[in-house]
C-alpha cells in the first residue's frame, strides 16, 4: 500500500489524482490533504478519504471546513504555511503529490524532499523558481522527483533510465493553444474568454492562458532542464495540435522514442504513483486508426515571444527564470482581469527581464528566491500601472 499526501487536492490535478486513488483502492491510500479555500469540496474529500490530516489556506476556510465536516474522529485540521508543511512532511506519507498552483508550496516541497518523501511534481513554478535548490536537495536526500506534467512524464517514460550520453535532444510537444492560427492583429483583440477555450486540455485558468501565450511551454523547457539535466540547446519544442504525442526523446543515433496517450492527466498521475511498477489503466485505450492524422509544426516566436523569453531566461540563469515567472503571473492576472491586451503579456515580461540585471543577484537560498520574486512582482505591477495611466 502506497500512502499519498496531496498538496492542492481541490484543483484539477488534485481531483484527477483522487480518482486514480479510487481506481486502485488496494494499492493507494490518502493520508493527508491540502486544499486552498474551497471548503465545500475539501469537506467532501475528508468525509470520503478520512485522511489523518487536512489543511486549508487560511483561518476563515478552516472554520468553514470544520463546520462542514462536523464531528469527526481521526482527522487533524490545520491552516496556512504550517499546515502545508505538515501535509508535505506527514510521517505516514510515502509520496507527496505537489499539485497546487503558484509558488506557495515552494517551502513545503523542499521540506518534503528533506523528509525523504518521493515527490510527484505537477507544479512547474517550484522548479522554475528554485530548480537548483530542489535538485541539490533531492540528490542529497536520494529522493526521486517524478514528473506529472504530461510532457515531462512522457520524457521520463521515453528515457526509461537511459543516461543522457545516449540522448541528442529532448523534444517537448505543445498544442499551440487556441490562437495557433491567429495573426498579430487578431491577437491584439482576443479576450480572456477566447483564451480560456483550450482545444485539447481542461486545466486551471492561469495555465490555460500560459498555453495560449506558449509561456507554459517556456516554463516546461526550464522544468525539463532541471528534471533531466539537459542544457537549453538540447531541449526543443514542436507544435502538435492533437496533444496525443506527449513528448519525444531523440537518441544520438537519430532514433526517436515517443510516448503517446489519451489527453487525460490521470495517465501521468497513475504512472508517478505506480512507478517503478506499471498498473492496469483506468482509461479507454487510444484509438490510433480513429485519429488518422498527427500534425507537427515549428513554434512561431514572432507571434508568441514568451517561448523565446523563457529560453533567454534559462540561458542567462541566476534570478532570470524567477523574474520571468513572477512577471508572467502578474501579467496573466492583469489580462484575466481585462486590464491589458494579450500581446502585453510578453511585453511586460520582457520589460521586467531587461530591468532585472541591476536589481537581482544569483539566488543561493530560498530567501534569495523569494526576494527576486518579490522584486519582479512589484516591478511588473508598477510597470503595468504606468502603462494604464499613460
Ligand atoms: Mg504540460
Amino acid at each position: 500500500m502506497k500512502r499519498i499526501a496531496i498538496l492542492g487536492s481541490t484543483g484539477s490535478i488534485g481531483r484527477s489524482a483522487l480518482s486514480v486513488v479510487d481506481a486502485h483502492p488496494g494499492r493507494l491510500r490518502v493520508v493527508a490533504l491540502a486544499g486552498g479555500e474551497n471548503a465545500a469540496l475539501l469537506a467532501e474529500q475528508v468525509r470520503k478519504y478520512r485522511p489523518s490530516l487536512v489543511t486549508v489556506a487560511n483561518q476563515p476556510a478552516l472554520d468553514e471546513l470544520k463546520r462542514r465536516v462536523g464531528p469527526n474522529g481521526g482527522t487533524s485540521f490545520l491552516a496556512g504555511a504550517e499546515g502545508l508543511h505538515a501535509v508535505a512532511t506527514h510521517y505516514e506519507a510515502h509520496i507527496v503529490l505537489c499539485a497546487s498552483s503558484g509558488t506557495a508550496a515552494l517551502e513545503a516541497v523542499l521540506a518534503a524532499i528533506d523528509a525523504g518523501k518521493t515527490i510527484a511534481l505537477a507544479n512547474k513554478e517550484v522548479l522554475v523558481m528554485a530548480g537548483a535548490l530542489m535538485v541539490e536537495a533531492a540528490r542529497k536526500h536520494r529522493v526521486a522527483i517524478l514528473p506529472v506534467d504530461s510532457e515531462h512524464n512522457a520524457i521520463h517514460q521515453c528515457l526509461h533510465g537511459r543516461s543522457l550520453d545516449e540522448v541528442r535532444r529532448l523534444i517537448l510537444t505543445a498544442s499551440g493553444g487556441p490562437f495557433r492560427s491567429l495573426d498579430r492583429a487578431a491577437l491584439e483583440r482576443v479576450t480572456p474568454d477566447d483564451a480560456l477555450r483550450h482545444p485539447t486540455w481542461q486545466m486551471g485558468r492561469k495555465i490555460t492562458i500560459d498555453s495560449a501565450t506558449l509561456m507554459n511551454k517556456g516554463l516546461e523547457v526550464i522544468e525539463a532542464h532541471w528534471l533531466f539535466g539537459a542544457s537549453p540547446g538540447r531541449i526543443d519544442v514542436v507544435i502538435h495540435p492533437q496533444s496525443i504525442v506527449h513528448s519525444l526523446v531523440e537518441l544520438r543515433d537519430g532514433s526517436i522514442i515517443a510516448q503517446l496517450g489519451v489527453t487525460d492527466m490521470r495517465l501521468p498521475i497513475q504512472y508517478a504513483f505506480a512507478y517503478p511498477e506499471r498498473w492496469d489503466g483506468m482509461l479507454a485505450p487510444l484509438d490510433l486508426a480513429a485519429l488518422r492524422t498527427l500534425e507537427f509544426e515549428p513554434p512561431d516566436d514572432a507571434r508568441f515571444p514568451c517561448l523565446r523569453l523563457a529560453y533567454a531566461a534559462l540561458e542567462r540563469g541566476g534570478a532570470w527564470p524567477i523574474v520571468l515567472n513572477a512577471a508572467n503571473e502578474v501579467a496573466v492576472e492583469a489580462f484575466l482581469a481585462g486590464r491589458i491586451a494579450f500581446p502585453a503579456i510578453p511585453r511586460t515580461i520582457e520589460t521586467a527581464l531587461s530591468a532585472a540585471d541591476a536589481a537581482t543577484s544569483v539566488p543561493r537560498t530560498l530567501e534569495d528566491v523569494r526576494a527576486a520574486d518579490t522584486w519582479a512582482r512589484a516591478f511588473s505591477i508598477e510597470t503595468l500601472s504606468t502603462l494604464r495611466s499613460s
